[in-house]
């Protein structure tokens, strides 16, 4: 495998690779309430079987809930979907005591050296 610093590529991955999960987000609306469900705990991380219990379902339902899901984002991985979870997580909570609607900025130690 090449090292990123032997090729002197020095674009952004998700330029390199056109991964723009903004865009993806989009594709929310092509969901169920059920599987919006489904995609927001997707986000946490957690396996199938404990998303069973969760969501009180069979593991088998879960497996196919997340396999429309992914396919409705139009991605390749249930790891992609997670991250789309992640991003777009203020869209999918009903929670109104969750703190993804704080509008805290991010540790300034976090903000790359290019940002404005
Ligand atoms: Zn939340």
């Amino acid at each position: 495998m090449t090292k990123r610093s032997d090729t002197g590529d020095t674009a952004c991955a998700y330029r390199r690779t056109g991964a723009d999960p903004v865009r993806d987000i989009s594709r929310l609306t092509t969901l169920t309430d059920r599987e919006k469900e489904v995609l927001l705990l997707l986000g946490t991380g957690l396996g199938n079987r404990q998303l069973a219990r969760e969501l009180g379902i069979a593991e088998r339902t879960v497996k196919a809930h997340v396999a429309r899901i992914v396919e409705k984002l139009q991605q390749e991985t249930r790891l992609q979907v997670a991250v789309l979870s992640v991003l777009a997580h203020e869209l999918l909570c009903a929670d109104p005591r969750c703190a993804c609607g704080s509008t805290a900025p991010l540790p300034s130690g976090l903000v790359g050296a290019s940002a404005v």
